[in-house]
């Protein structure tokens, strides 16, 4: 869940390939979508330190009804389906953790992409919304209010820009009273040696999610407009 750049990148790749109408929407409302790349994920931010109740809802949303909101989630999705195998059998047979690995891949995306040095970018700027728009992404969960969406957003935004601070011993301090879990957001100044091994492997399924995108991209369209019923490739949830 870390990933936020590698979210939004993959979203920025495959904007390009999301069927009319929806890529003018997704197009016209870039914050809308940005935070759409990330799905259920803000959720987790309710309480970023520990577990809560809204955390563990995005494990369960859906009725997804807007559209640009909605191809964004299949970024996301798509992502994690293809990434998550990999990042779950290479955290269960060591003691590797699976925030601190996605964290350790969003800086190897970031210094791919000649973001540098990676520990102190502001990416999280993309992540934010107006108040209609926290509403229309509101509306696709069950039970959550715009407000509460909201504070979510902005929790993940703030997060990100702590882990990503000038003051390291700050941001140390800070996440740091989450114990593992908000320490996991702090990047390492340089490769991470407990995690970078795993850098490529992982690229590899997020260039094999990028190749059967639009495909998948397609599908939606069609279910969103014609209730065309979705394949398989749609069965797993989001996790
Ligand atoms: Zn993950």
């Amino acid at each position: 869940m870390p990933s936020a750049y590698a979210h939004l990148r993959f979203g920025w790749e495959v904007l390009s390939a999301i069927p009319t109408p929806y890529r003018a929407a997704a197009k016209n409302l870039t914050q809308l979508y940005n935070v759409g790349t990330q799905g259920p994920d803000p959720l987790f931010y309710y309480n970023p330190l520990v577990e809560n109740a809204v955390d563990k809802q995005g494990q369960r949303c859906h009725a997804m009804t807007g559209k640009a909101f909605f191809e964004a989630a299949l970024v996301r999705y798509r992502l994690d389906s293809h990434c998550h195998p990999l990042i779950n059998a290479a955290t269960e047979e060591a003691d590797l953790d699976h925030m601190e690995l996605e964290t350790e891949f969003d800086r190897f995306l970031l210094q791919k992409d000649g973001k540098l040095p990676p520990h102190l970018q502001d990416y999280y700027k993309s992540l934010r919304m107006t108040r209609g728009e926290r509403a229309t992404a509101a509306a696709l969960y069950e039970d959550l209010s715009p407000r509460a969406f909201g504070w979510c957003v902005r929790n993940l935004a703030n997060v990100h820009h702590v882990a990503t601070s000038r003051n390291r011993r700050f941001a140390k301090r800070l996440l740091g009273l989450g114990g593992r879990r908000g320490r996991a957001f702090l990047m390492t100044v340089g490769p991470n040696h407990m995690y970078a091994h795993l850098d490529e492997p992982i690229f590899e399924a997020y260039s094999a999610a990028l190749a059967d995108f639009p495909a998948l991209a397609a599908q939606l369209a069609d279910a969103l407009k014609d209730g065309v019923p979705l394949g398989p490739e749609f069965d797993p949830t989001f996790g």
